[in-house]
């Protein structure tokens, strides 16, 4: 494995691998690499030749009062991981490299990005799809992976990568969780010892959604009643939001006919924690 921090570098890596007609994988992160990474390295290495893991803690997507500074960072660690996990090539490039003075071009997703965090982060996804849009650019993969924790990101990466005809499939990888529930999250590092027990009244909540659901609920309104009910029952919890959307559109769903996605923000002390399950009418799938 080998760590590449220059972007020119990684330019004449990646043309010297495309020439050998090799499928090139990426998988982004802002490290502080956990199980979840893992799993879509694991991903990443079942669909493509070379695994590329991205390692950068983005500044264009943390808004003004939020926790870039403190953002956990441990390349050591994250590069022993990544080893392990079968990654060829971690690619983490300077900030003022990706941002150079004079930097002014943005890729902006204008309807899916609106509500949901769009609302409380009002330019994050902004953000991410720059930097995504970059790391494609550089990387140039064949395939990228994501996780559906992050669902309505997901959602704006695949509308900007049909929108902006780029080359890449885009695959989308289930909530990995803690035994007890908890999604993993590098921000989870950032919770007390009651703060981390406070946390689970997220996984309770959307438990019951789904008990609700499969038991032949389809009125978003009383799910989502349900589930607030038992978040706002822990003292240490704020809700953001908790809402029922359509899984393509994002626009709130009243009666769930088609997939749906249960979307949770919640505060937890000073950390935001985000999760979800998707409900399918369709399959009575929950996941
Ligand atoms: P992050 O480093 O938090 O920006 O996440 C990098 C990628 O890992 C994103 O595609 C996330 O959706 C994904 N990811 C983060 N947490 C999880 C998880 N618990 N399960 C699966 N994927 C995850």
């Amino acid at each position: 494995m080998q760590t590449v921090n220059s972007l020119k570098e990684m330019q004449v890596l990646v043309q010297k691998i495309r020439a050998q007609d090799k499928r090139i994988a990426l998988v982004p992160t802002m490290g502080f690499l956990h199980t979840g990474h893992l799993s879509l390295m694991h991903e990443g290495k079942r669909r493509g030749d070379v695994l590329v893991t991205s390692i950068f803690v983005n500044p264009t997507q943390f808004g003004a009062g939020e926790d870039f500074e403190e953002y956990p960072r441990d390349m050591e660690r994250d590069q022993k991981m990544a080893h392990e996990a079968g990654v060829d090539v971690i690619f983490a490039p300077p900030a003022a490299e990706m941002y150079p003075s004079g930097y002014q071009t943005y890729v902006t997703v204008e309807r899916v990005t609106q509500g949901l965090c769009g609302i409380s982060r009002p330019d994050h996804f902004k953000g991410v799809t720059t930097v995504v849009c970059k790391l494609f650019n550089i990387v140039t993969p064949h395939v990228a992976i994501f996780g559906e924790k992050d669902f309505q990101q997901l959602v704006a990466i695949r509308q900007m990568v049909a929108d902006l005809n780029l080359a890449v499939e885009v695959v989308g990888m289930p909530i990995y969780r803690e035994e007890d529930g908890l999604a993993m999250s590098s921000r989870n590092k950032y919770l007390t010892p009651p703060e981390r027990k406070a946390a689970l009244a997220i996984i309770h909540a959307l438990r019951r959604a789904s008990e609700l659901f499969g038991d032949g609920e389809r009125r978003a309104g009383e799910i989502i009643t349900e589930a607030k009910t038992i978040i706002e029952a822990e003292p240490l919890a704020q809700i953001d939001y908790v809402k029922i959307c359509d899984t393509k559109t994002l626009h709130d769903t009243k009666q769930i006919k088609a997939e749906a996605v249960l979307a949770v923000a919640v505060n937890i002390g000073k950390t935001r924690l985000i999760d979800n399950c998707v409900l399918d009418p369709l399959t009575m799938r929950v996941s």
